[in-house]
């Protein structure tokens, strides 16, 4: 087994809607960066790339490429996984925190789980998905940024080097 850790943060600017979890959260101001600025979708391809020790989202898709410009971070995200899975891994299971103080997030949680497990095509029982408030302190208590953390359970699969029981 092999666990990776995976962090990201954008500024908020005004204008929606809110990309986030690969669905288009309805709210008046949206994440600024490079590509979509998906921070769950960040954070979620650099726990998967850092479970299996493969570099980071930046070595993948640096930010001076101007091809990475409003790039798609679910296919950021799908090209993460197809080399991890290249190097004979499997998903035990993935888990967010999202630190948005705005909007509420409760109602859009379970179509970012499916969608994500659409992207990884694995079960949306594997994917965690929690949002929690700035509690109106820090950066994100302002709604000056949003953040996301993600962790990711690898399990090399079985005839691959590595494998437990192997
Ligand atoms: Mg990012």
């Amino acid at each position: 087994m092999r666990i990776g850790i995976g962090h990201d943060r954008h500024r908020l600017e005004a204008g929606g809607p809110l990309i986030l979890g690969g669905i288009a959260v309805p709210s008046d101001f949206h994440a600024v960066g490079h590509s979509d600025a998906d921070v769950v979708l960040h954070a979620l391809t650099d726990a998967l790339l850092g479970a299996a020790a493969l570099g980071d989202i930046g070595e993948l898709f640096p930010d001076t490429d101007p091809t990475n410009r409003g790039r798609d971070s679910a296919e950021m995200l799908r090209a993460a996984w197809q080399r991890v899975r290249a190097n004979g891994f499997a998903i035990g299971n993935v888990d967010c925190v999202i630190f948005a103080q705005r909007p509420k997030l409760t109602d859009h949680k379970r179509a970012m789980a499916s969608r994500i497990a659409e992207l990884l095509e694995i079960g949306a029982e594997q994917v965690g998905i929690k949002a929690k408030t700035g509690e109106h302190v820090g950066p994100v208590g302002r709604g000056e940024i949003i953040e996301a953390q993600c962790v990711a359970l690898l399990l090399k699969e079985a005839g691959s080097p590595g494998a437990e029981g192997a």
